[in-house]
């Protein structure tokens, strides 16, 4: 059983409760350790992010939580970072502002040539999914998918950061119905970033909010994809991604069954400062 989350959003960022009241549930479920992962700041307003003005006191906040519960539980300050070319400030300013334990970094916001508008690949809504692909790739969902994993690419050869955030996200809206995750060109995309990610010694993240928020009906990733990263020995957590903290744990006995199967043995874990393996 995984009794530890390095990946949940407070109202600090776009979740729904307060910090305490996600403490208390990992402490009710018998929880090692959790990690608050809020949005990092963005250049524009955004209805998700961290606000600037709010810093301070995230950090007061996790910090006073970290001594209450000290007897109980390990507490981690992170963030989840966005990677935007053109747009987003260095990993760096914002880990330092936060004071953060270790680092999530995402991409959540594509930037399409030719354009300074953003695609939004990532939220409920496929319509914007969609829109996007057409207006800024002419519908060629190839260039869509290949902005997209150049984008992560970027971030992991340009920022300092521990964990890959749901690494191929990008497929969440796609549901089969502009490519399938077998042909050709995709593997060769993913393959190309699997391998970034092994050579830059990065942690991947495997993500099962689409599960519980029934918009996929994968992790991310899964499937091939999952295989290559157990085959090429990446180092993986599980997280929930929670917005709220009945969300700590949703799906976690899943992904490990399906992580058994692909033949993964191992598990990372953040202790004193730094990511240990755990048996599987
Ligand atoms: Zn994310
Ligand atoms: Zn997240």
């Amino acid at each position: 059983m995984i009794n530890f989350n390095f990946h949940q959003h407070s109202v600090f960022s776009d979740g729904k409760a307060e910090p305490e009241a996600y403490v208390q549930q990992a402490v009710k479920l018998g929880f090692e350790a959790i990690g608050f992962s809020e949005h990092s700041p963005l250049p524009f307003d955004t209805p998700f992010s961290l606000k600037q003005k709010n810093i301070e006191r995230y950090v007061a906040t996790i910090e006073s939580l970290k001594e209450k519960y000290s007897n109980k539980l390990s507490i981690y300050r992170s963030l989840e970072l966005d990677f935007i070319p053109g747009f987003s400030e260095k990993f760096e300013q914002w880990k330092q502002a936060c004071k953060v334990d270790y680092a999530i970094g995402g991409v959540h916001l594509v930037k399409p040539p030719h354009t300074d508008e953003l695609w939004f690949t990532d939220g409920p809504d496929r319509t914007i999914y969609d829109n996007g692909v057409e207006k800024y790739f002419d519908n060629n969902i190839k260039k869509a998918v290949t902005t997209y994993y150049h984008q992560i690419n970027g971030m992991v050869e340009s920022q300092r950061f521990d964990v890959v955030a749901h690494v191929d996200k990008i497929t969440m809206h796609n549901q089969n119905r502009y490519f399938t995750e077998d042909e050709k060109w995709y593997r060769a995309l993913v393959s190309e970033t699997l391998h970034l990610i092994k050579e830059k010694d990065l942690i991947i993240e495997i993500n099962t909010r689409g599960l519980y928020k029934k918009r996929s009906n994968k992790l991310f990733p899964d499937s091939e994809t999952l295989q290559q990263v157990i085959n090429l020995n990446i180092p993986v957590i599980v997280s929930s991604d929670a917005h709220q903290p009945e969300e700590i744990n949703l799906f976690f006995d899943y992904a490990v069954s399906k992580l058994r199967q692909y033949g993964c043995k191992r598990i990372m874990f953040f202790k004193e400062g730094r990511w240990i393996e755990k048996g599987l």
